[in-house]
């Protein structure tokens, strides 16, 4: 069974018309789970890293093992109002309003080379914020991770143009 095998996939979930890519049946796999990390981490070995950020809250398990397996540290970035020291903040817009996340101030030491590490991308507005937040917090986003690419909804095009390198285990057609 192949990994894009393990991904659920739920029609009209959270609204109708929008299928949902559910990787917990992926990471409840032991296999799975371990499989994708290695993936990753071969995918982004000759990046020249520093550290992994995962986007809250199904970048973080992602990014994790990711991280560990790469001997870094993982930094979270997460939804406004969790993180307890000074932040930075950004706004993104969704399909009906906006959301934030927000990283650490002194999450990245200036200069360190990061990997942003999320499930999945969609229209890119959550990996943008994320690469924002990393160079506000005056490090380099040395290219962005995704499990799942739905590339009928442009995000890693959005990315790529924007000048970061991207890398996408699998594909889904349509939104
Ligand atoms: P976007 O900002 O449009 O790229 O949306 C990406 C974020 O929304 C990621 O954190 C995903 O976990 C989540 N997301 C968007 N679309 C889906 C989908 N069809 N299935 C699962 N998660 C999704």
């Amino acid at each position: 069974m192949s990994l894009q095998d393990k991904i659920r996939s739920i029609p009209d979930y959270p609204k109708q018309g929008i299928v949902f890519r559910d990787i917990t049946t992926l990471f409840q796999d032991p296999d799975g789970l371990k499989e994708c990390a290695d993936q990753i981490t071969a995918a982004v070995a000759g990046w020249n890293l520093d550290a992994v950020a995962g986007i809250e809250a199904r970048g973080f398990i992602t990014g994790a093992p990711v991280a560990m397996t790469l001997g870094l540290g993982f930094i979270p970035i997460r939804k406004k109002g969790k993180l307890p020291a000074a932040t930075y903040e950004e706004e993104y817009a969704l399909e009906y309003g906006t959301d934030q996340v927000e990283i650490h101030r002194d999450g990245i030491k200036a200069g360190q080379r990061v990997l942003v590490v999320d499930d999945l991308i969609a229209t890119g507005g959550t990996a943008m914020a994320g690469a924002k937040l990393i160079e506000r917090a005056q490090g380099t986003v040395a290219g962005f991770s995704f499990i799942i690419d739905l590339p009928d909804l442009g995000g890693c095009k959005r990315l790529r143009d924007a000048g970061y390198r991207t890398h996408c285990l699998m594909e889904f057609a349509g939104g």
